[in-house]
């Protein structure tokens, strides 16, 4: 229940006017209905200023048709996004999306939340956010290419190493990344590292960026569950997907000590009481591109379920694949299955009704915009490597990212812990963040 007028009156209107785009909705109500406490310490400033209605509507939202030839000699055509949300705090910066269930609204829930992730790393980017509704899957690398060239041809002209910088996520990996900087090298006739991040090694990427998010996020859990006096080895852990980020996040967890019992792709799940191995989850993912039901033939013992991987009981669950993962109804099971803590590697993969009765219920929560920052905190050391012409080495890199995380977990709990909020990690992220970003957009005047 909100008191604070402003904050009610924005969030009704937005809500309003955005009717037809519900993920974008979802996570504005998410982060400014825990605004509360802040707002009302300087509500008539942030009225004065309309910082929460600029705060909501997006810089630029740049929507474009891209052609391409299949190989059958069909031409497809797909739609192309880049949302500029908010360059307060530094140039855009946030990944591509490439997959049929892209629209507008998913572009603008991603661009809203990359905001307020960049603010807590602690480093200079501001929020973006793009892909398309083009589907990978299936593709030849030709088609993959010629499908990367064209998009890339009309997104070369929004962005730059200091004015919008893309990266990866679902669908988007380093063969992606490396079809579209060639593209952009080759329209600009310019190299211009800085202008991508998650590039391959040979040619301006960064050690350890493949293992940011799912590192980051377990570094982040460690720091969680050590403020509660609770110790990550030995626990049993369910990871929901089985690409980039949640890979690394099992390789982290395994080293932790942890015990990962479950890995799902959109299909189904495998679950191994003896531990996932996961080289095999990395020979079918990263090299095959096959299905994680593959796993039987390495491992006959294990059991592959096309169902729910959150019907395993596990006291850290881990959703690392895509939004609205968790709803209320799997948030009861997970409650009722003895899970302690949650990680969100995906972005907004609980819904709110979800994180209201985990936080009820006191599951440690570790919101994605904190959790996984990792990923684009280490695009952002790509971003310092390649303006000093330099590279850092796996373990510097490493150590720097444990550094932000640790950073980022104690301005989640600082902002917490000042408002009384208990271990709601979910609304100290957002408080710290908004903090950030609202300092910069009123001491940039009303643009
Ligand atoms: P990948 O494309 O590498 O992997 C996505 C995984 O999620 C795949 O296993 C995929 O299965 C599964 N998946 C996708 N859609 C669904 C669905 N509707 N239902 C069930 N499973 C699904 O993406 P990433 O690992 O990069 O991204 C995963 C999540 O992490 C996303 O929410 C992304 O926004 C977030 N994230 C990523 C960062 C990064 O650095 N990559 C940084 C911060 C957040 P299948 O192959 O069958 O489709």
């Amino acid at each position: 229940m909100i008191n604070c007028e402003y904050l009610k009156e924005v969030i009704n209107t937005t809500s309003e006017k955005n009717s037809q785009e519900k993920e974008f909705v979802q996570a504005m109500q998410e982060v400014l209905t825990s605004l509360e406490p802040v707002i009302k310490e300087k509500e008539e400033e942030y009225k004065k200023y309309g910082l929460l209605e600029r705060l909501v509507e997006p810089e630029r939202i740049i929507s474009f048709r891209v052609p391409w030839v299949d190989d059958r000699g069909h031409v497809q055509v797909n739609r192309g996004y880049r949302v500029q949300f908010n360059g307060s705090i530094g140039p855009y910066k946030g990944g591509l999306r490439f997959n049929p269930t892209v629209n507008q609204s998913i572009m603008k829930f991603l661009a809203f939340e990359q905001i307020f992730k960049n603010a807590l790393t602690g480093l200079p980017i501001g929020g973006g956010k793009g892909g398309s509704d083009f589907d990978p899957k299936g593709k030849s690398d030709m088609e993959i290419m010629r499908f990367c060239q064209s998009f890339m041809n009309e997104l070369q002209r929004h962005i730059g190493q200091d004015v919008d910088v893309p990266a990866g996520d679902i669908g988007v990996g380093e063969r992606e990344i490396g079809f579209l900087f060639g593209q952009f090298r080759k329209i600009k006739n310019t190299y211009e590292a800085g202008v991508l991040t998650g590039k391959g090694l040979s040619y301006g990427g960064s050690l350890t960026r493949k293992e940011a998010t799912g590192y980051g996020l377990l570094y982040f859990m460690r720091e969680m569950l050590k403020a509660n006096n609770i110790n990550i080895a030995g626990k049993k852990v369910i990871i929901s997907g089985a690409g980039n980020v949640a890979i690394y996040a099992c390789e982290k967890a395994i080293q932790m000590g942890a015990n990962v019992i479950a890995m799902s792709d959109s299909n189904g799940y495998i679950y191994d009481k003896n531990g996932i191995k996961l080289d095999f989850i990395k020979e079918i993912k990263e090299i095959k591109r096959g299905r994680i039901k593959d796993y039987l033939k390495y491992v006959p013992d294990a059991q592959y379920v096309e169902g729910s991987i959150y019907d395993i009981p596990a006291e850290i669950v881990l959703p690392c694949a895509t939004q609205n993962d968790i709803n209320l109804q799997t948030a009861e099971k997970l409650v009722s299955n003895g899970t302690i803590a949650i990680g969100e590697g995906a972005n907004m993969p609980c819904n709110n009704e979800a994180i209201n009765y985990l936080l009820e219920n006191k599951v440690l929560l570790a919101p994605g915009k904190a959790a996984n920052a990792g990923g684009v905190a280490t695009s952002a050391l790509e971003m310092s490597q390649n303006s000093i012409r330099s590279s850092w080495t796996f373990e510097e890199v490493d150590k720097k990212l444990e550094q932000i995380m640790i950073n980022i977990f104690n301005q989640c709990k600082s902002a917490a812990d000042k408002y009384n909020l208990g271990t709601n990690y979910v609304a100290g992220a957002n408080i710290s963040a908004f903090k950030k970003v609202s300092n910069a957009m009123i001491s940039q005047g009303i643009i």
